[in-house]
């Protein structure tokens, strides 16, 4: 695509790389065809070739405003565009540099960053956020039925394994997770003490900052990702073997923490290194599993009643087209013994998308009921998935349990 940007734009670091997106669009369109908002609006102006437009426009100079915010807030940022592209366009990083400028060029209003800012505010804060949600969980019969319902009910996490390895892996602490399903942390430090591995947490990290990247605050994501460099550093340099994360949104940002840093030369080397140790549970744990899957089946605990059988995986945005994880998970629970019904759209975002549910309630209970039409068609027992937001937010609608996989692997090991 031939591009002509504005003087204000041209030589800055973000104008220089966003033309260089821009230029390698060719328009084709293909994108639309995978694109969650275009699906369900079927408007040129919300799908990703629209959008891609959009931002060239701003930034070649044309008046920006309101209108230009609505189709970029509407974007779920679920990547699946660039997954479709046969081009290789980095529609994400676009983006990023579109709302950014767009903000420059016209604020939001008040009341708008006023929402943000709580939410920021709410999300990240780890003691906040668990006491909010102790409060409303035991005011639960009290609360708006659509408050209730983002409550993931409380369940027992059962005990954490001592150190006792020699082998070691840091666990991310982030926000929310803790507080809504505390479980996924404890399944997954009990499945690796299986293999031999100690979960370290380091107890100054904690928010990865991705929810500050989905608000636009990449300055507080930054800060972020100084402390979590910070916190893990005595421990990288102890010998750690890797830093395990076991909600695909998280891992996404970790992974981008060189980007995310590369022009602070107190960070950017240790940024690098901390990426290059950096994995989803989804790609550290499977090729581990093998042995232990097989001493499972050989063993034959066959038809516990709480780890069924019959279940639907969905795998997140992040897994899927952020981090292109594919097929491992499922690898994973079949060979512990899981039948995987067929999902159709398995490529199409759940609606969760960080706090797009909370800001595009809409589109995302649309997408919502999309999804878990999709994964239930087939009659599973339980839907898995891997990512705490998705994961709360299918709960909140699914007429099955909704569980994160290495919550279901830990079940079958449980004895
Ligand atoms: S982003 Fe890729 S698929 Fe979409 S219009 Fe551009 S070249 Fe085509
Ligand atoms: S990131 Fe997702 S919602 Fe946004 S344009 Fe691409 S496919 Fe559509």
């Amino acid at each position: 695509m031939e591009t002509h940007l504005a003087d204000w734009i041209r030589d800055r670091a973000d104008g220089r790389e966003a033309d260089a997106i821009l230029r390698s669009c060719v328009h084709c369109g293909f994108c639309n065809a995978t694109c969650p908002t275009y699906q369900l609006l079927g408007d040129e102006l919300d799908g990703p070739r629209g959008r891609i437009y959009q931002i060239k426009q701003m930034l070649e100079g044309a008046q920006t405003g309101a209108a230009t915010r609505l189709h970029l807030d509407r974007c779920l940022t679920c990547t699946n565009c660039e997954t479709t592209c046969p081009s290789g366009v980095r529609y994400g990083r676009l983006v990023e540099i579109g709302r950014s400028v767009l903000e420059q060029r016209a604020p939001r209003p008040g009341g708008q960053k006023f929402v943000r800012a709580l939410l920021r505010g709410a999300l990240t804060q780890r003691a906040l956020f668990g006491t909010g949600v102790r409060i409303g969980r035991a005011l639960r019969a009290l609360l708006p039925a659509s408050l209730a319902r983002r409550l993931p009910m409380l369940r027992g996490s059962g005990a954490r394994p001592e150190s006792r390895h020699t082998r070691k892996v840091l666990l991310l602490r982030g926000c929310v997770q803790p507080a809504l399903i505390p479980n996924i942390d404890a399944a997954s430090a009990r499945v690796l003490d299986r293999l031999g591995i100690d979960a370290v947490v380091a107890p100054d990290s904690g928010c990865c900052g991705a929810i500050d990247l989905h608000l636009d605050a990449t300055a507080a994501a930054q800060a972020r990702a100084r402390r979590n460099i910070d916190a893990w550093w005595p421990y990288l340099e102890a010998g750690v073997e890797a830093i395990v994360i076991n909600a695909s949104g998280c891992a996404a940002v970790t992974k981008d923490y060189a980007h995310l840093l590369r022009d602070d030369a107190a960070y950017s080397d240790k940024a690098t290194r901390v990426v290059a140790l950096t994995r989803d549970i989804a790609e550290y744990l499977p090729p581990l599993l093998g042995e232990l899957a097989q001493a499972y089946l050989v063993a034959d605990v066959t038809a516990r009643a709480d780890a069924p059988r019959r279940v639907a995986f969905h795998p997140p945005c992040t897994l899927q087209h952020t981090q292109k994880i594919r097929g491992t998970v499922e690898a994973a629970l079949r060979a512990f013994g899981a039948e995987l019904v067929p999902v159709a759209e398995a490529h199409l975002c759940c609606g969760s998308a960080g706090t797009y549910s909370i800001l595009q309630p809409e589109l995302s209970s649309r997408l919502r009921e999309r999804k878990l039409q999709n994964l239930q068609r087939g009659k599973p027992e339980m839907i898995l998935s891997s990512n705490i937001g998705c994961l709360a937010h299918l709960e909140a609608a699914a007429g099955v349990p909704v569980r994160h996989w290495i919550e279901w692997i830990d079940a079958q090991l449980r004895d």
